[in-house]
């Protein structure tokens, strides 16, 4: 066992992890990062499948997130905007496929009336609550006592205008039944992305992506940090703690410093053993949050076929396979990839099937959006992110019903010397990049007094 010492070490080379680090070399501190896998970009991944770029992992950038914005420019990155040119297609829940153009879904008036109702509704809870300390609202705990998919229903009696709504969070966000997650959790989704009527708008919510990737930001700035701060391959499995410092071991290396940053996601707080034990509270709620489970489906085609039907390549339909469907072909290229997402339960059934069966019934999943043509791309491919032992689920992780009232309050506090950072426990950019380098840097702030 080789021993190193430094003043801040860094559980994760994450977005969250680099940004600290990144942010403490500049006011001159000694930093180590270990990272556990044999690359950097945590649930940011960039890979070549079959010779076609895919993203795996986070990539799309929205107006509003502007820390991450800067970066990227700083960093000399370029970014492009998301094909979007056409109409728009939405399956209803007796499989009628219409095409439309505009925000709204096309549903009946009364439906329509309702969903705009309840978007308001949700702006106003948003706008009224924010995204800072949602636990602090006078109705905090009675919002996180419902869940969203129940609290839909309170408000209105239109099945399809809940079902809709329910999909921007439940699907579209958490990755989770809206049965198993508060009204209060979609709040502060909706908040931290600015408000509801963001959220449902694609155009602002999938704006932009990075030129060569999102993963490339994470390697860029590993880059600059070099090989002597940056080490892969170096699950960290334990941290011995007091007052006064830190010991953290991997298999083969031992890291004692005055501060820690664990800037691993929530869920995997507890894969790390602690020496004292954390205090009663954080082994408690450690265990409060959960990744949601979505599975990514990337095809590529020889050409962007959609485009030529007069189709921008985006689906909706909440009781689909595949709930949502974009174009998602890269910068410059001739071929065109669509990507979309299968959430929760669909994602379960999808993994129960043999291999062959499931490719079918997604392609004809995407097919029942944009046509036959769907049926045979070059490439196809599945992001797994539940099946990664330093990641465990797909986007992000978020609490129990309940959790977020009684837990949030303490989420960001540091324990002795031990701080924790996650872009899931990041207020504006919550469950995104743009959080993960809000928190990430705001962390290294407090360690450097810059920040209470
Ligand atoms: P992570 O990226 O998870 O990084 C944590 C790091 O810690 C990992 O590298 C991990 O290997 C490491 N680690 C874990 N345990 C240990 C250990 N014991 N020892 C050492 N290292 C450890 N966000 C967006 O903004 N836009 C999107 O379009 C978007 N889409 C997404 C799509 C998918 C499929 C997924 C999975 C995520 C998506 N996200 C998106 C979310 C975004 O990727 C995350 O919010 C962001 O990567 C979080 O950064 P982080 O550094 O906090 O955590």
């Amino acid at each position: 066992m080789s021993e190193e010492t430094c003043d801040v070490v860094i559980i994760g080379a994450g977005p969250t992890g680099l940004s600290a680090a990144r942010r403490l070399r500049r006011a001159g501190r000694g930093v180590i990062v270990l990272e556990a896998r044999d690359r950097v970009g945590g649930r940011t991944w960039t890979e070549h499948i079959d010779g076609q770029m895919f993203e795996l992992g986070g990539q799309w950038i929205s107006p509003d997130q502007t820390a991450l914005l800067a970066l990227v420019d700083e960093l000399g990155k370029e970014t492009y905007p998301r094909y979007r040119d056409g109409d728009s297609v939405y399956i209803a829940p007796d499989g009628t496929r219409t095409v439309y153009s505009g925000e709204m879904f096309p549903v009946g008036e009364s439906a329509r009336t309702e969903m705009e109702r309840l978007i308001g509704l949700l702006d106003e809870l948003a706008a009224r609550i924010g995204p800072q300390a949602p636990w602090d609202a006078e109705d905090a705990a009675e919002l996180d006592s419902i869940s969203f998919h129940h609290w839909l229903r309170q408000q209105s009696e239109d099945e399809l205008a809940c079902e809709n709504i329910g999909l921007f969070v439940a699907g579209g966000m958490l990755t989770k039944p809206a049965t198993t997650f508060s009204a209060l959790q979609a709040i502060l989704m909706a908040a931290s992305a600015g408000s509801f009527t963001n959220l449902v708008d694609d155009h602002f919510i999938l704006d932009r992506r990075v030129v060569g990737g999102m993963q490339s930001v994470s390697v860029q700035m590993a880059e600059e940090l070099g090989s002597d701060i940056v080490r892969l391959q170096q699950p960290v499995r334990r941290i011995e703690w007091s007052e006064t410092g830190v010991s953290v071991s991997t298999d083969d290396l031992s890291v004692s410093a005055q501060q820690a940053i664990v800037a691993v996601p929530p869920n995997l707080y507890s894969r790390i053993s602690y020496s004292p034990p954390l205090p009663r509270l954080q082994q408690i709620f450690h265990q409060h949050q959960s990744m949601g489970l979505v599975i990514k489906v990337h095809a590529t085609y020889d050409t962007p076929f959609w485009r030529e039907d007069g189709l921008c390549g985006t689906g909706f339909g909440a009781s689909r396979l595949v709930q949502e469907v974009y174009d998602n072909t890269n910068h410059g290229e001739e071929q065109g990839t669509l990507v979309g997402f299968i959430s929760d339960v669909n994602a379960d059934a999808m993994w129960a099937l043999d291999e062959e069966t499931r490719r079918t019934k997604i392609l004809e999943a995407l097919a029942e959006f944009l046509g036959p043509k769907a049926l045979d791309p070059r490439v196809f491919y599945l992001s797994d992110f539940g099946a990664e032992e330093w990641t465990r689920g797909a986007y992000a992780t978020s609490y129990d019903l309940g959790g977020l009232h009684r837990w949030g309050p303490f989420q960001n506090d540091p324990v002795g010397p031990i701080h924790f950072a996650s872009s899931d426990i990041a207020a504006e950019g919550y469950q995104h990049v743009d959080g993960a380098v809000r928190i990430g840097t705001a962390t290294a702030e407090r360690i450097l007094g810059e920040k209470s």
